[in-house]
């Protein structure tokens, strides 16, 4: 019987994989694709802490700032001082996954979980392997199955509270300015949520994001800002951006997309997922060295992965919520408020891609009124 079962080989699964393996724990990872990394559905935005955290050689451009277009045509630019990185994310997920095999997890590709089964004393995972049935115990099953986790299904019964659905493509244009990223805001561009243009030499990602469905819709009429626009690929995927209430039971626990743990604000997961995955194996070596994988014992790992990131990301909910009901007055309004030398100055310093709250209170705190004043025209 193994110790544990991670159902996914994305950055969550992977990460946490590696982290119980060098503990000397034993830990199978089972991907249902045939090769970790692919499809890719995302722009490879993450914060240096995330390179940080892996050997990497995804890296393929880095940004230092944002222009953020409003919907009557003006702009605002912020820059840090504070690089972002742009990775190729395929080959990210491979290096996170190969860190696992290194520390000793046993990988197994084209092993899709079916069923997860809680036992008084053992999990039971059915997958299908190459098309084979199979089944295998573990003390213990972490849901790093992303979005649609059938580990949620199966013994959370829960289904992600908000999403964001995305239409992203590659496309061979390239942006003059390979030192910012486009945002875009506005009725015309997203219902809820944002458009984005990400420069990577000669190709850029360029999507958006919907709450709830109807991405392409919006896409199809965002992507006339780019008549150059040629596309080598199409691809898209949801985001879950509230977390679950509760991220454990009887030896099961679920980390990132599977849970929800999502930057709000941005639809960033990979960080958070990176640290749920963390924060998951800590709780977890705890309770099996002490044969307890109760319900109970494990609620740590959600008190654990609260202490690091709940906090911004009720706040993120607040605001993503707030934005998600402004119309374009407001948005325009808030261009006048933004574009102040002393406010761009604000966002500049404070400005944290892993951490937006920050800006937004620090400008709420030292222009409360003028910060609010900025959304008179919401919806
Ligand atoms: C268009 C788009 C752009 C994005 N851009 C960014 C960005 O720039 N920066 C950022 O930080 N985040 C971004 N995100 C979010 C980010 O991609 C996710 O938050 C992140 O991938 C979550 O990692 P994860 O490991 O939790 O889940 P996933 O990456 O979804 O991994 C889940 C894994 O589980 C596997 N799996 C699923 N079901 C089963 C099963 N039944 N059996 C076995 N395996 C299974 C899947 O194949 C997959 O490999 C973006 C998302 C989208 C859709």
């Amino acid at each position: 019987m193994k110790d544990v079962i991670v159902v996914g080989a994305g950055p969550s699964g992977s990460y946490s994989s590696y982290i119980l393996s060098r503990k000397g724990f034993d830990v199978a990872n089972l991907e249902e694709h045939k090769e970790v990394g692919r499809p890719v559905e995302c722009t490879g935005l993450v914060s240096k802490r995330v390179i940080d955290m892996v050997h990497t050689k995804s890296p393929v451009n880095s940004v230092h700032g944002a222009e953020v277009f409003f919907p009557d045509g003006e702009s605002v630019h912020v820059r840090k001082n504070e690089k972002t990185i742009v990775m190729d994310r395929d080959q990210f997920d491979k290096d996170v996954s190969a860190m696992a095999i290194s520390a000793g997890t046993d990988l197994r590709i084209n092993s899709r979980v079916i069923s997860v089964k809680v036992r008084p004393d053992h999990v039971e995972v059915r997958f299908r392997q190459d098309g084979n049935l199979k089944e295998e115990k573990a003390r213990a099953v972490i849901g790093a199955d992303g979005i649609n986790s059938n580990v949620r299904k199966d013994v959370f019964g829960a289904v992600p509270r908000r999403i964001v659905s995305c239409y992203q493509v590659d496309s061979a244009v390239r942006l003059e300015d390979q030192d910012s990223v486009q945002v875009f805001v506005g009725s015309k561009v997203s219902r809820g949520f944002f458009a984005w243009a990400t420069p990577s030499g000669d190709m850029t990602k360029i999507g958006l994001g919907n709450v709830g469905g109807g991405a392409k819709k919006y896409f199809d009429s965002f992507n006339r800002r780019f008549p150059d626009n040629r596309i080598l690929g199409i691809n898209g995927g949801a985001i879950p951006i509230a977390y679950l209430k509760k991220t454990y039971a009887d030896r099961t626990l679920l980390v990132g997309d599977a849970a929800g743990i999502v930057k709000p604000l941005s639809g960033g997961g990979i960080y958070t997922g990176m640290v749920s995955g963390s924060h998951a194996a800590r709780a977890l070596e705890s309770a099996l060295e002490n044969d307890d994988l109760s319900e109970r014992k494990l609620s740590a790992y959600q008190k654990g992965w609260k202490s690091e990131l709940g906090r911004e990301l009720w706040i993120d909910g607040l605001v993503q919520r707030f934005f998600a009901m402004l119309g374009d007055r407001s948005f325009n309004s808030m261009y006048r408020f933004l574009s102040r030398p002393e406010i761009i100055d604000v966002i500049n310093k404070t400005g944290d891609i892993d951490f937006p709250s920050r800006v937004v209170l620090t400008l709420m705190a030292r222009n409360p009124w003028m910060f609010l004043s900025a959304f008179r025209h919401s919806r």
